[in-house]
């Protein structure tokens, strides 16, 4: 008998992965605040709930995927909250991606209530998500991450138990640092290219078979190409996780020094209001210091 499951936050990942779990044969009854991902959920064959009440009442496994930590915690405490009405024993996956602290302050406030609770946030973005091939960074007890193991295997291809609460935000903030270096490298080196005109489709091509070829260049090629911006993960997620990798970065002592740059310029292009595009928007920062 599979789990119940009960999904907060049906977004741009939240709609397409509790889909992959209804595939997999799991019962989701789901809430989230646009009316129009309710729709879709009960057209793919789940459940809409009209609260979070009703959503986790009677579920085995409530799984979050909202934007960033107030509204973890907003949809977490609380009277109409996930900890005050999900049934003791009940298992809490929080796969949205925010400050390993809230991780673990939500870990030991749930204790309290009977309830457990890993820290599973994703990498893969919107493609991963549809193909159920997201890379899954887990923070919490073993024996938790063992009973969700098979519910993981229906989202994502690469799952680990990184250590205990708060280390699966600890990677997932590495992994965003990563990628906001590379997408900018990348959105510099397409800038060069251009400007010294050669054949960008060309050059990407090859760049791409050899050593400087990446996930983020193969994934953000196209966009860079047609100048796509349409999100994707937008900038303003991506600002809130530059946030918490400099923050997370500082309070152990690790230098980022490049990091801290691509925060700026992240920053920067929110503060241009382009914080709702897609982060390969980097290109656009890059082009307005070039000139272009
Ligand atoms: P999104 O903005 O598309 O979706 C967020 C969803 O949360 C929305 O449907 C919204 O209704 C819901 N929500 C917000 N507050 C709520 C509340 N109080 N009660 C109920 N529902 C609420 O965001 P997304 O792109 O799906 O990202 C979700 C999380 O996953 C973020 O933490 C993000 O950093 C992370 N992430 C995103 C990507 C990506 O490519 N988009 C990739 C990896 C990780």
């Amino acid at each position: 008998n599979l789990p119940k499951v009960a999904w907060i936050g049906l977004g741009i990942m939240g709609s397409p992965m509790s889909e992959n779990l209804i595939k997999a044969g799991y019962q989701v009854t789901g809430f989230t605040l646009e009316r129009e991902k309710l729709d879709r959920l009960a057209a793919a064959g789940g459940t809409a709930a009209g609260s979070i009440a009703e959503a986790v009442r009677d579920a085995d496994v409530i799984v979050t995927m909202v934007p960033a930590s107030p509204q973890v915690e907003a949809i977490a405490y609380g009277p109409d909250g996930i900890l005050e009405n999900a049934r003791s024993g009940a298992l809490l996956v929080d796969m949205s991606s925010i400050t390993p602290q809230t991780s673990v302050d939500l870990a030991k406030a749930a204790k309290e209530k009977g309830v457990r609770v890993l820290d599973a946030p994703v990498s893969g973005g919107e493609a991963g998500a549809i193909e159920a091939v997201l890379s899954i960074m887990v923070g919490g007890e073993q024996a938790d991450f063992d009973e969700a193991q098979p519910l993981l295997e229906a989202l994502g291809k690469t799952l680990v138990l990184c250590g205990p609460h708060g280390s699966g935000q600890t990677v997932k903030a590495a992994n965003q640092l990563i990628v906001a270096v590379n997408i900018q490298a990348c959105a510099e080196a397409v800038v060069f290219l251009e400007k010294s005109g050669v054949d960008l489709k060309a050059a990407l091509d090859v760049l791409g078979g050899g050593l400087a070829g990446s996930t983020v260049l193969a994934r953000k090629k196209d966009n860079f190409l047609a100048r796509d911006f349409k999100p994707g993960f937008r900038i303003d997620l991506h600002h809130k996780d530059m946030g918490i990798v400099t923050d997370a970065a500082r309070n152990v002592g690790a230098a980022l020094p490049v990091g801290a740059v691509v925060a700026q310029l992240v920053a920067s292009l929110r503060a241009q209001g382009d914080g709702g595009l897609d982060h390969s928007a980097l290109l656009r920062g890059v082009e307005r210091l070039s000139g272009a």
